[in-house]
């Protein structure tokens, strides 16, 4: 199974493995190391705006923000390729 290229340098890893740890790699599991690796919404956003830095902290892989945190700091650009993303998915439901 393919590893995720910034598995080992992933901001919301760093930043939010120690307090939710059985959450985060539960999706670390199936995201960054899993079948949905293709699917990161942070790995989206960081190809459509051109880099990693774009990427907020907080943002899941799913493209939820982290539980009792929110997206009010998130730029329009981000906000804008989730919109998106949900859009072609629910054309495929
Ligand atoms: S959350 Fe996404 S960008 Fe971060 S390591 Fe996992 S698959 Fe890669």
């Amino acid at each position: 199974m393919p590893i995720c290229p910034f598995f080992n340098n992933c901001k919301w890893i760093e930043k939010y493995s120690s307090t939710n740890g059985a959450r985060i790699n539960l999706y670390i599991k199936n995201y960054c190391k899993g079948d949905s690796l293709r699917r990161c919404v942070r790995k989206k956003v960081s190809e459509k705006l051109g880099g990693r830095e774009f990427i907020p902290d907080n943002m899941q892989p799913d493209g939820k923000p982290v539980k009792g945190t929110n997206d009010s700091e998130w730029s329009e650009e981000v906000k804008e390729i989730i919109r998106s993303i949900r859009e072609i998915q629910h054309m495929k439901n």
